[in-house]
């Protein structure tokens, strides 16, 4: 996106805020060179979101993986599929605010795993256990503890 003033491509992303269709975001944006700010409104179509995985490895961002995994996660467990795609939006949403070209694996698991606690306890400590890679059952038993604290 370039300034508006002085043609820079390279902008910060000081603000991102979803319209209420869900369709769009505004951004405010700064330009790294002369500083001025502007706004944008971007379209949700994009598909360029980058993760960078914990090895180091950059892959295009997957919806698909983010549904498989909570489907896996919810198996047999009392999770409506439309809830399911729901949590799958909400997630895509929120990357798209949040990050504007790379996100790092692990913030994908955590806001997923923060949009199923509320859902399905147990789909929660399913997907904390694959997602978290858990060595031991020392480490569920955190997450466990954790659930059970007073909100
Ligand atoms: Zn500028």
């Amino acid at each position: 996106m370039n300034c508006p003033r002085c043609r820079e491509r390279d902008s910060r992303v000081i603000d991102s805020r979803i319209a209420k269709d869900g369709l769009s975001i505004r951004r405010r944006r700064e330009c790294q060179k002369c500083g001025y700010r502007f706004t944008t409104v971007e379209e949700i179509v994009r598909e360029g979101l980058s993760v960078r995985k914990r090895d180091g490895r950059i892959e295009s961002f997957d919806r698909r993986k983010v549904l498989s995994g909570l489907r896996r996660a919810c198996e047999k467990r009392p999770v409506p599929v439309e809830q399911i795609d729901m949590i799958v939006n909400d997630v895509v949403l929120e990357l798209e605010a949040r990050y504007d070209q790379e996100v790092a694996s692990n913030m994908i698991g955590e806001i997923v795993m923060a949009k199923l606690k509320p859902v399905d306890q147990i789909a929660y400590i399913r997907f904390a256990s694959v997602y978290r890679d858990f060595r031991d059952i020392t480490e569920m038993e955190q997450v466990i503890h954790d659930l059970k604290k007073p909100l």
